[in-house]
């Protein structure tokens, strides 16, 4: 049996890297774009005629700065995307962008071309700490951003960071009320963390207490205007991102371009995947069910119980601890509120020892 698969498509370029991050892109000035356009569409070219050219429910577009990409790059990488695969009706597109290196007519013309979603990289609604986050843009030009999406008709989310050095709950509520005068229907909230060989790894900051962490993550949940479906993310509901909800319940997706993680259901097994031939090795069951856990759990609604994670999850602990973790009436089990500030602890003693996890 054939099972749709999604398809992430990273974007490894951004204009310059910010003291925060970790994530697997390069600064660069001009970047090669007939090589980046020509080896995305050979590994899709490959996957599709590999998995028998499946369905694809969303298409996600990451960075990275998606919105640096020349849109006719964009345009021929979903027609490979379209030759060699099923593209559904109401297939989500989306593509991240960076306010600065999207103006009103490239994301027109990124909208004619397929786009159905943008999520903009806001971060912050004050000069003073995009310029520590170490962001090239102002608050201005991510509104600006933001006005012109909510002129579309595409769905729209924004990033943003909290949990600055100094940050108190009262600057959490500030931010919730900015975000909540944006209008978004959906947004994402990171909390801060401090990645090894980033700039901010070097600066010995003085980071809020985990208390405080907790604090603003709670006052989040309930001074935004958008309910939290997942640890991160906030959405009207029907406005969740399918793309992430999907590989979150652990269906499949393919990894195309450079560091992009995959997940492929091929002749009955499961494969861990990356990019173009860096990684490609069967999982256990054992190990594909324990990463179904630990995505499920980060939703807000949970995960489904299924033959496969009931044979690894401790029952025992579920029963034992209502407080952290309820059996919803449909057939799940989710944390609270309560689970969710201590998420990891509750997945381990959910998972316990899974043995052979490889
Ligand atoms: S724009 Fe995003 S991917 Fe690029 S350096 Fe900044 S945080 Fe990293």
């Amino acid at each position: 049996m054939v099972l749709p698969h999604n398809i992430y498509v990273h974007v490894p370029f951004c204009v310059s890297k910010c003291n925060y991050c970790a994530f697997f892109s390069r600064a660069c000035v001009a970047p090669d774009w007939n090589t980046y356009e020509n080896n995305i569409i050979a590994e899709i070219t490959k996957w599709g005629q590999t998995l028998g050219h499946p369905d694809v429910p969303t298409i996600f577009f990451g960075g990275g700065t998606p919105s640096l990409m020349p849109v006719a790059s964009f345009r021929k990488i979903i027609q490979a995307i379209a030759d060699n695969f099923h593209i559904v009706q109401n297939c989500e597109i989306t593509l991240e962008s960076n306010p600065g290196t999207l103006d009103r007519n490239k994301l027109d013309a990124f909208c004619d071309s397929g786009v159905n979603r943008l999520s903009v990289g806001v971060q912050a609604l004050d000069d003073r700490r995009l310029k520590f986050l170490g962001r090239r843009h102002t608050v201005r030009d991510a509104l600006q951003l933001l006005d012109a999406a909510q002129h579309k008709n595409i769905r729209l989310s924004a990033d943003f960071i909290y949990g600055l050095p100094g940050d108190t709950p009262d600057d959490i509520v500030q931010l919730c009320d900015g975000i909540n005068s944006c209008g978004l229907g959906h947004c994402s909230m990171y909390e801060l963390t401090i990645e090894e060989n980033t700039p901010f790894a070097t600066m010995n900051l003085d980071m809020p207490s985990n208390d405080d962490m907790a604090a603003m993550y709670t006052i989040i949940g309930t001074r935004l205007n958008l309910p939290r479906y997942e640890v991160s993310n906030y959405a009207v509901c029907g406005a969740e991102c399918k793309h992430n909800m999907n590989v979150w319940d652990g269906a499949p997706y393919i990894g195309i371009g450079p560091g992009a993680a995959g997940r492929i259901f091929m002749d009955d097994t499961w494969y861990e995947q990356m990019g173009n031939d860096e990684l490609f090795r069967p999982m256990s069951d054992t190990a594909r069910a324990t990463e179904r856990i630990i995505t499920g759990m980060r939703q807000v609604r949970g995960m489904m119980l299924d033959k496969d994670n009931k044979k690894i999850i401790n029952m025992d602990f579920v029963d034992a601890h209502p407080e952290l973790v309820t059996k919803t009436h449909d057939g799940r089990i989710a944390a609270t509120l309560r689970g969710m500030l201590v998420l990891d602890d509750v997945i381990l003693n959910m998972v316990g020892d899974t043995g052979d996890a490889k």
